[in-house]
């Protein structure tokens, strides 16, 4: 990661970021339009060679306005519950631009889905069975293959070693073939996710590889599609997938793929955390601090309900002290006020952190308030974008109002 002048100067598009959290309270997710753009344009540079298309996997951000920003940059969806489909669709996607790849969800999701146009990710042998005997040969789908590769930045986001739970095992290629016989299922593509930061070529290469194989056995193809993953940089000196030699190496393979298969295909990407986590910043307030014998504290006004990625599986998010960037270095443990184990970071060299000092959280864009929570009945925070150099609230924070309304007397 190399900071850039504006994060190192604590600004976006020249907004001060310690501004914002007084403009809008605390704590705040920020997201920069143009670093989107950005990412966008970088990954349809490295792929310019092929008809590739992007599916941008919005669970990582499901803002309204970070969705139609994605629509009006040509960007299609991924989505993996009815709820991401009617979000999709509200923020002006036609279903048909919307692929649902459904995790073992019940069948009627995936009718609902199919019925209102979205393209279906069959991901088990009951479901394409399912499939065929409900729809036959009337509707479209895609079949999420399980190449049995192991990669990704930890054992808890991979999602295609052979113990994962995710799609049909390409071992089973005989059984699908069969069932889609059976019911001239109209297979039009060819898919598979392997995890997420997934940092080298040869993973990526290796799935294009299995998958290719696979669909020589699928005579309707359209589509392959080759899912998400990509790494991006977390802190300073970190290596991230480098997109021009990905691109270069993968769009190659496809060629030759799509020369041997007789027709040209379209490749298609579902990146969620490339194109948004770099895009984010958690901005937090420091509550206390807590100079111990052991070890300092520092206490801020959030936990793992706003940001449980470091929590979850150790992900690792850069913190900049944006109110005191010039203090001396000081080692912390940055913690949150839930009363569970809630430790954003260990042994943490920051400047000087003081109470009340703004500490902002970097790649924050992906998984962060889409995995928020109102444990401990803290409300979640306010979400504000960047774009033209304006700073504009796109979700207000919620009221105590909001986390009781679903309860009855
Ligand atoms: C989560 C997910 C993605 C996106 O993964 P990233 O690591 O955020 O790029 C892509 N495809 C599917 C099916 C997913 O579930």
């Amino acid at each position: 990661m190399q900071l850039t002048q504006e994060e190192t100067s604590h600004s976006i598009q020249g907004i001060d970021l310690a501004e914002l959290t007084e403009q809008f309270g605390s704590p705040l997710y920020v997201y920069d339009a143009d670093v989107i753009r950005r990412k966008v344009t970088a990954l349809q540079h490295a792929f310019s060679s092929v008809d590739m298309k992007m599916k941008y996997a919005c669970k990582a951000n499901t803002n309204l306005s970070i969705l139609r920003l994605m629509r009006s940059i040509g960007v299609e969806l991924d989505v993996v519950s009815p709820g991401e489909l009617e979000i999709g669709m509200l923020a002006g996607y036609e279903a048909g631009q919307i692929t649902f790849t459904p995790s073992g969800v019940p069948f009627y999701e995936v009718q609902e889905a199919v019925e209102k146009g979205a393209i279906v990710n069959v991901d088990s042998l009951p479901l394409l069975e399912w499939f065929g005997q409900t729809f036959g040969n009337t509707k479209p789908c895609l079949i999420r293959i399980k190449p049995n590769v192991a990669a990704g930045g930890n054992i808890k986001i991979m999602t295609a070693h052979a113990d994962s739970k995710f799609g049909i095992s390409v071992l089973l290629l005989d059984q699908i073939l069969e069932v889609v016989k059976k019911y001239k299922i109209r297979v039009i593509g060819l898919h598979q996710h392997t995890g997420s930061d997934i940092k080298d070529a040869a993973p990526f290469l290796q799935v294009a590889d299995i998958l290719l194989d696979t669909a020589r056995h699928f005579p309707d193809l359209e589509v392959i599609d080759l899912g998400g993953g990509f790494k991006v940089s977390y802190k300073p000196g970190d290596e991230i997938t480098d997109m021009k030699l990905l691109g270069n190496k993968i769009s190659e393979r496809f060629q030759a793929f799509c020369k041997e298969y007789g027709r040209d295909l379209q490749l298609w990407f579902e990146p969620g955390k490339f194109l948004v986590s770099e895009s984010g910043y958690l901005l937090v307030k420091t509550t206390v601090v807590k100079e111990d014998p052991a070890r300092n504290f520092v206490h801020v006004d959030s936990g793992l309900n706003h940001l449980i990625r470091p929590m979850m599986y150790g992900a690792y998010h850069h913190i900049l002290n944006i109110s005191n960037p010039a203090g001396a270095l000081k080692t912390y443990n940055v913690v949150g006020y839930i009363c569970e184990t809630d430790t954003f970071a260990s042994d943490r060299e920051l400047p000087e952190v003081r109470q009340g000092d703004v500490l902002a959280f970097l790649n924050a864009g992906a998984y962060g308030f889409t995995m928020s929570s109102n444990y401990n009945a803290r409300q979640r925070p306010a979400e504000v974008m960047i774009d033209n150099g304006e700073a504009k609230l796109i979700r207000r924070r919620e009221t105590m109002e909001d986390l009781l309304r679903t309860q009855l007397d």
